[in-house]
């Protein structure tokens, strides 16, 4: 079983990464597709006047500041816009395909953080009434129910907390719970990059292979939101799955392209 994830940032090729996803389904592969929305919840929270704000931790970790309204808003693209945009694709290339958050059924379970710790103007701040977390738990009992019936699986955060409510989480590390928790083969995670730079933008210089027991000295090549992919990555080799390919999702075949070792292989 694969588990693919697609990532929410302009360029990716959404109609190419489907197609590409119907041929393999359809060719009797399992796979999983858990996708993001980064890009364009940016630009309808501009649009509602609810701005994005996005925090640095004291490490380098980058994560957007989720107070109730961004999360209203989240929810709205990531299990509306995108979610049902990637549905109806796939449901018209005759993949049974069904689309679920990671609230439903508690697919995706952990502990709600309700304060970040983050840097502003030099200096340390905590920040209250966030809505994060990360996933600790996944319910494989309803993605096997599904495999197994023939649906394909089409998963967003938010996650849920322990208590219930909604929060969000990093769909790359969602992504590593979901693919250890189900012993998947490999795990894609796919984006509008080649794979892994060493020398971020320059696209010639990609990392082709990363032994898995030496992921996190690679994180120093990766800034901002990338690191939470290496940090993924990490998390998934340990987890026992075999394969992590960093790969580009902005035209062509990009889950076979991944397959065939374009992109960053960790394994
Ligand atoms: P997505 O939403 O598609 O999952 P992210 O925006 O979270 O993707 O992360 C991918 C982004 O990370 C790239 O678009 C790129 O701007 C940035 N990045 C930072 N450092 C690197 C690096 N060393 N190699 C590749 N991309 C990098």
């Amino acid at each position: 079983m694969i588990v693919v994830k697609v990532g929410g940032s302009l360029g990716i090729d959404y109609d190419a990464v489907c197609a590409d996803l119907a041929g393999r389904y359809r060719a009797g592969e399992k796979l999983i597709l858990v996708h993001g929305g980064s890009g364009e919840t940016n630009r309808v929270a501009e649009a509602l006047g609810h701005p994005p704000k996005f925090v640095t931790s004291p490490s380098g970790y980058t994560s957007r500041f989720t107070d109730r309204e961004t999360l209203e808003i989240f929810e709205m693209v990531y299990c509306g816009k995108m979610n049902k945009g990637i549905v109806e694709r796939l449901q018209r290339l005759g993949v049974n395909a069904v689309g679920l958050s990671g609230l439903d059924g508690r697919i995706f379970e952990g502990k709600h953080k309700d304060s970040v710790r983050a840097v502003e103007n030099g200096k340390v701040k905590v920040l209250r009434g966030d809505h994060t977390g990360t996933v600790e738990k996944v319910n494989t009992a309803l993605i096997e129910l599904l495999l197994n019936a023939g649906y394909l699986p089409v998963l967003t955060p938010p996650a849920s907390s322990y208590e219930g409510v909604a929060i969000n989480v990093d769909g790359d590390r969602a992504a590593a719970a979901l693919a250890v928790a189900l012993k998947a083969d490999a795990l894609l995670l796919l984006s509008n990059v080649p794979g892994l730079l060493r020398d971020y933008p320059d696209e010639s210089s990609l990392i082709r292979e990363i032994p898995a027991n030496d992921v996190e000295s690679y994180l120093e090549f990766a800034q901002d939101r990338m690191k939470k992919k290496v940090l993924g990555a990490a998390e998934a080799v340990e987890g026992g799955v075999r394969r992590v390919i960093f790969g580009d999702a902005r035209a062509g075949k990009p889950i076979s392209d991944a397959l065939n070792g374009a992109g960053t292989v960790v394994s």
